[in-house]
């Protein structure tokens, strides 16, 4: 494991120098890679704004009061352990706009390992790319090597 030092989201570079300005709001993440990075980094991070900023408004989890959206990112942020990140695939905007990216994130609750495959999709509202939708699968139920996958063998969201 990389240094404290180093961003959550896997890049190998220093947060300050990698995820940190995106957190705090001094620029956007160019494309939706760079998003889906700097979410899981921010839930490695606590950073609970950014998640709810990086939230599209068509996303399932708008529906619920921000207040109660707020309350479980943070209890997830306090209770999971971040282990790393492997994005898998990816793929420019469809004709909806909508970008995909395919990922191993590892995750740990209270010694039990919830590491899944994810296939999200990123849309960009003008000002930045939103994470629009996910389909979490949990690793235990990929047959053969999750490392293998690629968004054309991922079942579709
Ligand atoms: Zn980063």
């Amino acid at each position: 494991m990389a240094s404290p030092d180093h961003c959550p989201c896997g890049s190998g570079l220093i947060y300050k120098a990698c995820c940190a300005p995106l957190h705090k709001g001094e620029r956007e993440a160019p494309d939706a890679e760079s998003m889906m990075r700097s979410r899981y980094a921010a839930y490695a991070k606590k950073e609970i704004g950014y998640l709810i900023k990086t939230l599209d408004p068509a996303h399932d989890d708008r529906k619920m009061p921000e207040g109660e959206l707020h309350k479980l990112l943070a209890a997830a942020a306090r209770n999971q352990r971040y282990m790393g990140l492997t994005i898998l695939d990816r793929a420019a905007p469809n004709a909806e706009g909508v970008a995909e990216v395919l990922f191993i994130a590892r995750v740990f609750e209270r010694g039990r390992d919830f590491t899944f495959v994810e296939r999200s999709g990123f849309a960009h509202d003008g000002t930045g790319w939103r994470y629009r939708r996910g389909v979490p699968v949990a690793i235990d139920a990929i047959p053969g090597d999750p490392k293998a996958l690629t968004l054309a063998t991922f079942p579709k969201p």
